[in-house]
């Protein structure tokens, strides 16, 4: 747990893994691989053409992810909101 949020177990990028999976606690890590350019979510996908979402990765990693935010804390599930409804 930091700052309040839990650090959830994640399935681990296919790719790193060689297909194994397997799960782990990645608290600086968002839901994108940026080695392999695969979506974590479930499934993964493969997000080569959409390289925006690497960067916003990026971004996580550098400025968030440094500060204890975690991918399922309240402060991201506000930004997602904000960012399907426009506001902000
Ligand atoms: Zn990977």
């Amino acid at each position: 747990m930091i700052h309040g949020a839990d650090v959830i177990d994640r399935t681990l990028c296919l790719r790193c893994t060689q297909g194994s999976g397997g799960t782990g606690r990645l608290p600086r890590i968002g839901w994108v691989c940026a080695r392999h350019r695969r979506w974590l979510g479930t499934p993964q996908h493969d997000i080569r053409a959409l390289p925006e979402l690497v960067a916003a990765e990026r971004r996580y990693r550098r400025s968030l992810a440094p500060r204890g935010v975690l991918v399922r804390s309240a402060i991201m599930h506000w930004a997602r909101e904000c960012a399907i409804t426009g506001v902000a």
